[in-house]
């Protein structure tokens, strides 16, 4: 059955006359959220105390939530876990794929990343000494640059800032012709686009929930090992919950079998609560039918803004095959444009230094939606009505 993208919608509780075109950095909230989360709070918290680590299954949800992510993201079963930040899930399979490939030194990203990813290889490389680096490409110089001395690509397979899209498939293809392993961000995926790890050979990956997947704000990363890898794998933070048999309180650790033993610490179950109520609306989502629906918004969005506002300059690739889920614009005064627009109910962000940046959800933004905005950017252009003091001065998150 073609996904239902008037009854996805429906499910989300948008405050009125707002178009939020920013569900790519904080997803909105899905009308079952309260209902699911107060329930876990009345009667499961207040009811079974700590109980509910056994009774209501606390305990197993990073795994049963990890594998209801899997089939968003072409994952094998129990080959996804959740819990901590995309930041940690990063460092984490960082560390665990430099171990794996003992003889090289060299993470290999492109400086389109997302700055925490490349703080925490920074930071690793320099805890680990020894010769660590990371080493940063342009993103369209990424494949040339893998070579024999790479042992990890960290690369975000969809840019936060520009939308430019990595071929996965290709990149995974190469690095392993050259015996590197992969780590895939996939922040701007997950619930953006059709993603294939086990079909693409991956190695490892990693993204967030609060984005796409509509989470809120906090909520729990999620963390993929191939299954091929999983029991080679040293967690470098050996948490108790990743232990063989936490309940043991053994003082040595030892792993987990499977990717479980990625886990680290006590598991957010009220965020996951609160995931589980999104991903109830993901069951009616065909991924395929997501991808042409979002095709559809963004060349709409992309040729209205083009043929009315000269002066913003596409950053985003045309070519679909080099597309995420998000449209971005340049303009040397897009904080201020981008104020002016949020003012009258057109929401996306601003990325310093000159990105205008708006993302196309299709779960509850349609045609009409990219019509209004498009119009009411071509205002806001026309009269300059973003050249206010008020739409200068800098919030602390853009
Ligand atoms: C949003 C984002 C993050 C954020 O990491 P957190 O630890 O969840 O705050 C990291 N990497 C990329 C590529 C992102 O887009």
């Amino acid at each position: 059955m073609p996904t239902d993208f008037a009854l996805t919608r429906r499910q989300f509780d948008l405050p009125e006359g707002v178009i939020y075109l920013d569900g790519n950095s904080l997803g909105p909230l899905p009308k079952a959220v309260a209902e699911r989360v107060g329930q876990t709070i009345t009667e499961e918290w207040g009811k079974l105390l700590i109980g509910g680590w056994n009774k209501a299954g606390w305990e197993a949800m990073p795994m049963a939530v990890g594998n209801r992510v899997a089939r968003l993201i072409g994952a094998e079963p129990d080959s996804v876990v959740m819990g901590d930040t995309l930041s940690i899930k990063i460092f984490q399979l960082l560390a665990s794929a430099l171990e794996m490939r003992p003889d090289r030194r060299v993470i290999l990203s492109d400086t389109g990343n997302f700055p925490s990813d490349l703080y925490m290889a920074q930071g690793l490389s320099a805890m680990l000494g020894q010769g660590y680096s990371l080493r940063t490409v342009a993103p369209e110089e990424v494949m040339e640059a893998i070579d024999d001395s790479v042992a990890v690509t960290m690369i975000t397979e969809v840019d936060y800032r520009t939308g430019r899209k990595h071929d996965m498939r290709a990149i995974t293809a190469r690095a392993h012709e050259k015996g590197a392993l992969t780590i895939w961000d996939l922040a701007h995926s997950a619930g953006a686009l059709p993603v294939d790890l086990a079909g693409s050979g991956a190695d490892f990956a990693a993204g967030c929930t609060y984005k796409y997947l509509n989470s809120g704000p906090g909520g729990p990363a999620f963390a993929y090992v191939a299954p091929r890898h999983q029991s080679r794998v040293r967690p470098a933070l050996c948490g108790w919950l990743g232990h063989d048999a936490p309940f043991d309180f053994d003082p040595d650790y030892r792993p987990a079998p499977g990717v479980a033993r990625l886990r680290v610490g006590t598991p957010p179950v009220l965020q996951l609560a609160a995931l589980e109520a999104s991903l109830d609306i993901w069951e009616t989502v065909d991924m395929g039918d997501l991808r042409a629906r979002a095709l559809e918004l963004t060349d709409a969005f992309i040729a209205g803004v083009e043929a009315a506002c000269p002066d913003l300059k596409l950053a985003t690739p045309r070519d679909h095959a080099m597309r995420g889920s998000q449209v971005s614009f340049r303009h040397p005064e897009g904080y201020a444009i981008m104020q002016a627009l949020i003012a009258r109910g057109v929401v996306g962000d601003f990325r310093a230094p000159d990105i205008l940046r708006f993302g196309f959800t299709p779960l509850f933004i349609g045609p009409e939606d990219v019509e209004k905005a498009v119009s009411v950017l071509a205002e806001v252009m026309a009269t300059r009505a973003w050249d206010r003091a008020e739409y200068r001065v800098r919030a602390r998150v853009t």
